[in-house]
């Protein structure tokens, strides 16, 4: 078995494979070959923020928690050792936690670490694909060569999306432009006029993100941030995203000043991304700002613009549920470069894969998690060829099934959601208790997260 990518998920996958016996070859660039994020050798280096998100097990970011947790996952458990103070957030010692990361597949004899940039795909043998939103030029290349140059991405450039849940209703009204199309393909948001020229002037003075080094003008030369469009006039953005024509209010019976449109993101409806709002503003102005457009006053985002070097395939059109190239399913995808986004999501990304591996080389049942739990979710928005265009996203309440009945009020909402998450988390559990057991006893055997391997060593 080969691992590309020591990161994140390539870390978890390859602990995940050794302690169930199965010989893996590593391949880690640096320190050989340094990308513009990492700073260190280590396995599984922390690029940015050392926080690993809320714990609150009635948020996604708590279920993701407990979703790795029953799944054994071992860089959860590294994490919790090493944690620092930091209130309601898991937030990790980032040397340590990849220090131990890293002392922990190194003790292991199944696992072979080669510090080494791969060119290329290895000709035979299953192999996990993790390296992440900075993957290396040539790897890009051969990667693309097996799944189609239009299938990569090398920038994401995406507009805010918000909770379904969260938009005013009312304040809104479904239309395509001139009819065109089903008539609910959109939701519309119409701005009167002084609505419009007080969300023009918050825009243009918002605070806005410092690009890195490494992200180039070349991205705003492809895609210019709704900000920027702002700058060139007051009414640039009403004969540009945010054009009223072909749209009548239904309140008014009038074309409105302007309006902003927003397109659901998935099947179920449950969440919607701002058509044109490619956006380089920090989060904070994002949240303030966007929420001057009628009908998102108390809108909650489910994920926010970003601009940014981001190398992810586009995972619902090539990718079956346990990340599988479903042209080559002895390849799989894992962690950011298969556009599930955040640290551990990525640790996710490179477990799953590695579970679906030891189940097909044992001869069981490929588990794939329930679409009621955060991360079923997230692989299921990230791998459903609905999804359409795709965009990388982090686990968030938008992903979820709705609720029979719907439930108002976030905090009643999140606990339902996390309620009927946990339900089928164990009921898959238990299905799946074989095949997870391994990975649970190692975790099991210090207490503390290290498995009987790193004891003796
Ligand atoms: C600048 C930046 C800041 C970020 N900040 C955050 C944050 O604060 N919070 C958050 O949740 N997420 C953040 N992310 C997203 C973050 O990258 C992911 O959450 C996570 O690191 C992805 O894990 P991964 O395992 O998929 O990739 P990575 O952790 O990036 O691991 C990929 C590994 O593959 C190696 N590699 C690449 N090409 C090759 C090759 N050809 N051969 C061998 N090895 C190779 C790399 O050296 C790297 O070690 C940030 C991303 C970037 C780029």
């Amino acid at each position: 078995m080969t691992i590309i990518g020591g990161g994140l998920a390539g870390a978890e996958a390859a602990w995940q494979l050794a302690i169930r016996g199965i010989r893996v070859d590593l391949y880690e660039m640096r320190p050989t070959v340094m990308g513009p994020a990492h700073h260190t050798a280590s396995l599984a280096e922390l690029v940015c923020s050392n926080s690993l998100k809320g714990t609150d097990p009635a948020t996604p970011a708590g279920m993701v928690k407990r979703e790795l947790e029953a799944m054994g996952s071992m860089l959860l458990a590294t994490a919790r050792k090493h944690a620092v103070p930091a209130g309601a957030a898991l937030a990790v010692d980032r040397d340590r936690f990849s220090a131990a990361v890293t002392a922990r597949l190194e003790t292991l004899d199944e696992v072979t670490i080669h510090r080494e940039e791969m060119t290329a795909l290895p000709a035979t043998g299953p192999v996990i694909v993790a390296t992440g939103p900075l993957t290396s030029d040539a790897l890009a290349r051969a990667l693309s060569e097996v799944i189609g140059v239009e299938r990569l991405a090398f920038y994401d450039a995406a507009a805010p999306i918000v909770d379904a849940a969260t938009i005013d209703r009312p304040r809104v009204f479904a239309a395509s432009r001139y009819g065109k199309g089903t008539g609910t393909d959109y939701l519309n948001a119409p701005f009167a006029r002084d609505e419009y020229e007080r969300f023009h002037a918050a825009l243009v003075t918002a605070e806005r993100v410092t690009a890195k080094e490494f992200e180039t003008a070349e991205l705003f030369q492809a895609c210019q941030p709704v900000e920027e469009i702002a700058r060139r006039g007051i009414d640039a953005l009403r004969f540009g995203p945010l054009k009223p024509v072909g749209l009548t209010d239904p309140a008014t019976g009038r074309r409105p000043w302007a309006v902003v449109q927003l397109r659901t993101e998935n099947r179920d409806r449950t969440a919607y991304n701002l058509v044109g709002f490619q956006t380089n503003l920090t989060f904070s102005a994002q949240r303030d700002v966007f929420r001057l457009i009628p009908g998102l006053e108390s809108a909650e985002f489910v994920r926010y613009g970003v601009m940014h070097r981001n190398t992810f395939v586009d995972a619902p059109r090539l990718l079956d549920s346990t990340f599988a190239v479903r042209s080559d399913p002895r390849i799989r995808v894992a962690g950011q470069l298969a556009g599930t986004e955040g640290y551990l999501e990525a640790v996710a990304g490179g477990l799953i894969a590695a579970l679906a591996f030891a189940a097909e080389a044992s001869g069981a049942e490929v588990p794939v998690l329930p679409v009621e739990t955060a991360l079923g979710s997230l692989v299921r928005y990230a791998t459903d060829p609905g999804t359409d265009p795709y965009q990388p996203m982090h686990a968030n309440a938008g992903l979820f099934p709705p609720l029979d009945p719907p439930v108002r009020g976030k905090r009643p909402r999140y606990a339902a959601y996390a309620a009927r998450g946990a339900q089928a988390l164990a009921t898959w559990s238990e299905a799946n208790a074989t095949l997870l057991a391994p990975a649970l006893a190692a975790l099991d055997d210090d207490g503390t997260g290290g498995g009987s391997r790193d004891a003796r060593a």
